[in-house]
């Protein structure tokens, strides 16, 4: 068994572990550990990639700020991962929405977000949505932003543990005792002064390897369709604002993301740890330590027909849709009130002396909300 003393452990390497260990390996030792063979594999790549200008959250002032507030920054120190050239047309349904074209006006002109209106019809159905919009609202490149991550930790000397995981935790007089097991089922002992759990869904489940509380989560299986549409090349659409969908550029890559509000999520649960149906057919994938959901053979059955035909009928001249693949991941959220829609940051800290921090949140751009809140005593 090798050992090592550090000042912070990070558990999770999503775009929260992985600033956070940038963000404190200036100024400290670091170790990362994340269980799959990458950075950034699960939510961080499995998602919407926009990032906020605040506008999508009509119903949840307090997020939209918070949007707002780091969307230049996170654009200015992830350029080389921003794709800008597509402009983003929000439409207001006719039937069913929870807000009306000038309820949307008057909320973007609280938060300041410039809008045009559109007079084209050729894209949206008049018949269906009565107003639309354009505004600048970009998407990042997961591959992009975790490469060059990858490459900043390894220059600041963090040690980073892939396709590990922690096997045993204790407290130890004013440090955290935690044994990895690692890629090569080696046994390395670690003595951290401060434990960063930024394993979101799992979070519950890790802070119980810790001894420590459970937070009131909800997770949901999410199932997004990846897409080659050449009609919609340089155009994001979402329809607002309830149980509609949104179709936005998947990064750079040339293709896009579809989700729907109705069918992207196939199971709910406010259970504190990941706890699915689809997991009772599946031996490995335990109850907090469920397995990638991507390629897994017992996920639910797939509602893209039904994601396809709703954005047809919102979009009659979408043409084409080549779906190229699925992300499909666990996503979770604070237990908040539904129907606000919230998507607040949240530093929890659970142990004091030796510390411990979990840290969630619904948005990329608020990794900045995580500085100067960690410390070692
Ligand atoms: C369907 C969907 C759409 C979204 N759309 C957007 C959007 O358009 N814009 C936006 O800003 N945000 C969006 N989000 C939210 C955004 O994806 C998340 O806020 C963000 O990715 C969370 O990052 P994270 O690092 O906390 O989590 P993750 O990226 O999931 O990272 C957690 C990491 O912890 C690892 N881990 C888990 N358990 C353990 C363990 N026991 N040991 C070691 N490692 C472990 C996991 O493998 C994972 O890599 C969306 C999320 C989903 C799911």
């Amino acid at each position: 068994m090798s050992k090592s003393e550090i000042d912070y452990l990070i558990v999770g390497g999503g775009i929260f572990g992985a600033y956070a260990a940038k963000m404190l390996s200036k100024s400290a030792t670091v170790a990362l550990v994340e269980r799959e063979p990458s950075l950034m594999s699960r939510a961080s790549r499995s998602n919407q990639t926009r990032v906020h200008c605040g506008s999508h959250y009509l119903r949840a002032p307090r997020t939209a700020l918070d949007a707002k507030k780091y969307r230049d920054r996170f654009l200015n120190e992830h350029d080389f991962a921003i794709n800008r050239g597509f402009e983003h047309i929000y439409a207001i349904a006719r039937q069913g929405s929870l807000t009306s074209a000038q309820g949307f006006e008057r909320f973007c002109d609280w938060l300041e977000v410039d809008l045009d209106r559109v007079y084209d019809d050729s894209i949206m159905d008049s018949r269906r949505v009565s107003e639309s919009y354009k505004l600048k609202e970009f998407s990042f490149d997961p591959f992009l932003i975790a490469n060059s991550y990858f490459r900043e930790l390894r220059k600041n000397q963090v040690s980073l543990y892939l396709q590990s995981e922690i096997f045993n935790a204790r407290r130890e007089n004013d440090h955290w005792r935690v044994e990895i097991r690692d890629c090569t089922s080696q046994i390395i002992s670690i003595e951290a002064k401060c434990v960063i759990n930024a394993t979101y869904s799992n979070l519950n489940s890790v802070a119980k390897q810790f001894g420590l509380p459970d937070i009131a989560m909800k997770h949901e299986y999410s199932e997004l369709l990846l897409a080659y549409i050449p009609t919609l090349r340089d155009l994001a659409v979402t329809i607002m604002d309830g149980p509609f969908l949104s179709i936005t550029p998947y990064g750079l890559s040339g293709l896009h993301v579809l989700s729907s509000v109705i069918y992207t999520h196939h199971f709910s649960t406010k259970d504190p740890e990941v706890k699915m149906p689809c997991q009772t057919n599946n031996r490995t994938c335990q109850v907090g330590n469920f397995n990638p959901c991507q390629f897994c053979k017992d996920r639910p059955m797939s509602a893209k027909q039904f994601m396809l035909n709703q954005a047809q009928s919102y979009i009659p001249n979408l043409g084409s849709v080549y779906v190229h693949g699925k992300l499909e991941t666990v996503k979770s959220t604070w237990a908040v009130d539904d129907y606000r829609d919230e998507r607040q940051t949240m530093v929890r800290k659970l142990a004091t002396s030796p510390n411990f921090y979990s840290v969630m949140s619904g948005k990329v751009s608020a990794i900045y909300e995580m500085e100067g809140l960690f410390s070692v005593n």
